[in-house]
């Protein structure tokens, strides 16, 4: 699991997330709504590590993980921008994480290849990121952060960037890949649509607090506010 414990973050005067506790069981997929600027990539870098907390604990899988490296948590996460490197193979680009983590060759090409698999990339392997489709690019920096199995990933508005069509698509393939690595998924994102269908709970944010915490369907016939309903897209 990952326990978040009383955790905050003050940027000088200005509280961006107030203290704040949740508890994410293994394998749960949990989607993060919320406002603009309400703090959910704030709460996710704090998970991973990115950003320091004012106040507050993560523990994953009962490891007190607060003072550790982003490296060293068990997690890897996605970004909006898919930030891959332009002159690497898309190959070398997924591989690039389990080099830096000296693991053997061998053992590199296999989980390479068995990543690409399953994110349809196994054509595309000998290409450049400048090559690729919108949509491509972002399933190789899934697979970057797949391809060191870890045990929870959080993903920031993966698909943000992507039209319509490839939007429908990947979300279909989020929730094959879900099943298929076992992992806990924390996601941001403004899609009601991918709250709605690829969440186990959704938390709805706004500004710096969570205002709800629930089974997608309970969210959206009872949100606690107006501000909730807005945020989860509830009639009236
Ligand atoms: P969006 O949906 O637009 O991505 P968000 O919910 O992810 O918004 P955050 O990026 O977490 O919001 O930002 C929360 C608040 O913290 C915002 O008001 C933002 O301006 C502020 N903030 C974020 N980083 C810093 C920083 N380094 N210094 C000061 N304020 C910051
Ligand atoms: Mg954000």
């Amino acid at each position: 699991s990952v326990d978040i414990i009383g955790l905050s973050k003050r940027f000088g005067d200005t509280t961006v997330l107030h203290p704040t506790d949740l508890r994410i069981e293994d394998g749960e997929f949990l989607v993060l709504v919320g406002p603009s600027g309400c703090g959910k990539s704030t709460l996710l870098r704090l998970i991973a590590g990115l950003e320091e907390p004012s106040e507050g604990r993560v523990v994953i899988d009962g490891r007190d993980v607060t003072n550790a490296a982003p490296s060293d948590r068990g997690l890897a996460m996605v970004f909006q921008s898919y930030a891959l490197y332009p002159h690497l193979t898309v190959a070398a680009n997924i591989a690039f994480p389990l080099k830096v983590a000296g693991i053997a060759r061998r053992e590199i090409d296999d989980r390479v290849r068995e990543v690409a698999a399953m994110l349809d990339l196994s054509d595309l392997l000998d290409r450049r990121p400048r090559a690729l489709s919108g949509g491509q690019r972002q399933r190789v920096s899934i697979a970057r952060a797949v391809v060191r199995r870890p045990r929870v990933l959080l993903l920031d508005e993966p698909l943000s960037n992507l039209d319509a069509n490839l939007r429908a698509r990947m979300r279909h393939e989020f929730a094959r890949l879900h099943q298929q690595l076992g992992a806990t998924m924390i996601y941001v994102t403004h899609d009601q649509l991918e709250a709605m269908t690829l969440a186990n709970r959704i938390v709805v944010m706004g500004a710096g607090r969570v205002e709800q915490v629930g089974a997608p369907l309970d969210v959206y016939r009872r949100p606690a506010s107006v501000a909730v309903a807005a945020a989860i897209g509830s009639p009236g």
